[in-house]
């Protein structure tokens, strides 16, 4: 995916801030049913929470630095954008024993974990359905490094500052924020200033994830099911709390990746010495070869200004409920929207979420439009 240069004259219908899952699911279906969209995204690629790991030569996909799983079972809408988008999937592998560790006092033992059924993977990762999302939509829709810094309601249509001093002020008949509540909440400048029961609303919507960091471990081979073992880790010791086995659908490239469960503050003292500490209990737990990955990247997402807010820092982690309606009522005279996976009427904070929060809020928008097109829920 290249980084696109929007004109500056460009006075689309929409204006979309964000080109997260929302925000890119929002354009394909607003352009469908007619509209022009143009997209602000903060930082230098597209994607949001959705970042992989990429072969430092070649290029190519290697695994997820955000989310990885859809459960197509339970989430039916998910599993029709994959569809429509032509995107293959596969089980999480899981056959073998995992490792779990109790205390610091004992060793790691083997054990038979049950609860992976129906965590599915995308062939490509999570990051093949925004690149292909990105992919379709027309050349020049979106402007990488254009941080919106204020949103103003005019009777007109509204405004839209950025940082990028390229760009600087914008306009569109309507615009959607597809941004993480928190963050709209606290670094855009609005006018009219928000209402205060709104703000509220916003600032007490957690992001979910926000705050996690995640280790992806690249190696040769998958030389842990050699031993009879899932790559699946539980450990009460840490850094790592959980780890799963992250290898491609045919097991190349061999990968594992964990969430580590230290506080962001233990994190950030570690400083460089995380890696080395997640290598030691990767070896501990999976044997000696665990400690030479071809390359290990860990994401700290407690540090995306874009993602994480304070309140998100503070917080223990929860997962969003169903938002309140005040989210859901767009402002002025109907012409600005709020959307991100937060705000979803199913599967809030999760892929699905996004994908159906960017669905409804076009469905909004458009509706009683003469050439509304059709989307993938029907
Ligand atoms: C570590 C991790 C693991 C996860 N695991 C899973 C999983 O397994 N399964 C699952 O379903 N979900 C999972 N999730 C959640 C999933 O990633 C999100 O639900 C989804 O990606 C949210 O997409 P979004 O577009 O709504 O928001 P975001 O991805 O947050 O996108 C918001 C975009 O807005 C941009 N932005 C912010 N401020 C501005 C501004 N002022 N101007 C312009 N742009 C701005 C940001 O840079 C970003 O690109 C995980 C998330 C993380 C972080």
């Amino acid at each position: 995916m290249t980084t696109q240069h929007m004109s500056p004259s460009a006075e689309p219908d929409v204006l979309i801030i964000g080109a997260g899952l929302t925000g890119l699911t929002a354009a394909t279906c607003l352009i469908a049913s007619g509209q022009t969209v143009k997209i602000l995204e903060a930082s230098s690629t597209i994607g949001g929470r959705i970042q992989s790991v990429t072969d430092p030569t070649a290029g190519s996909y290697l695994g997820d630095l955000g989310p990885t799983w859809i459960w197509p079972d339970a989430q039916r809408l998910a599993a029709a954008w994959i569809a429509k988008l032509d995107l293959e999937t596969f089980q999480q592998y899981d056959s073998g024993e995992a490792i779990v560790e109790r205390d610091q006092h004992s060793a790691p033992i083997r054990y038979s974990l049950l609860g992976m059924h129906d965590s599915t993977r995308i062939v490509g990762g999570p990051k093949a359905i925004t690149d292909r999302l990105a992919g379709a939509l027309p050349q020049n829709t979106i402007a990488t490094n254009s941080p919106a810094t204020s949103i103003t309601i005019t009777s007109e249509g509204v405004e839209v500052t950025t940082s990028n001093p390229d760009l600087s002020t914008l306009r569109a008949k309507r615009v959607v924020v597809t941004i993480p509540l928190r963050i709209a909440a606290d670094t855009i400048s609005w006018q009219p200033v928000l209402p205060d029961r709104l703000l509220a609303t916003m600032r007490s919507t957690p992001t979910w994830m926000a705050a996690q960091a995640k280790a992806v471990a690249i190696y040769d081979r998958p030389f842990w099911r050699e031993n009879g073992l899932s790559g699946r880790l539980a450990s009460q010791v840490g850094p790592l709390v959980e780890a799963h086995d992250h290898s491609g659908r045919d097991g190349t490239p061999a990968a594992l990746f964990g969430f580590i469960g230290w506080p962001h503050e233990m994190r950030r003292k570690a400083g460089d010495q995380l890696d080395e500490f997640v290598l030691e209990q990767l070896a501990r737990c999976f044997g000696d070869e665990a400690r030479q990955p071809l390359n290990l990247q860990i994401e700290d997402w407690s540090g995306n200004q874009h993602i994480c807010a304070k309140l998100d820092l503070s917080e223990p982690p929860e997962h969003p409920q169903s938002v309140p309606a005040i989210i859901q009522q767009p402002l002025g005279d109907d012409q600005v929207y709020f959307a991100v996976a937060e705000t979803a009427p199913i599967s809030p904070g999760l892929i699905e979420g996004a994908f159906a929060a960017g669905e409804s809020v076009a469905i909004k928008i458009t509706r009683g439009a003469p050439h509304a097109g059709s989307h993938p829920s029907g």
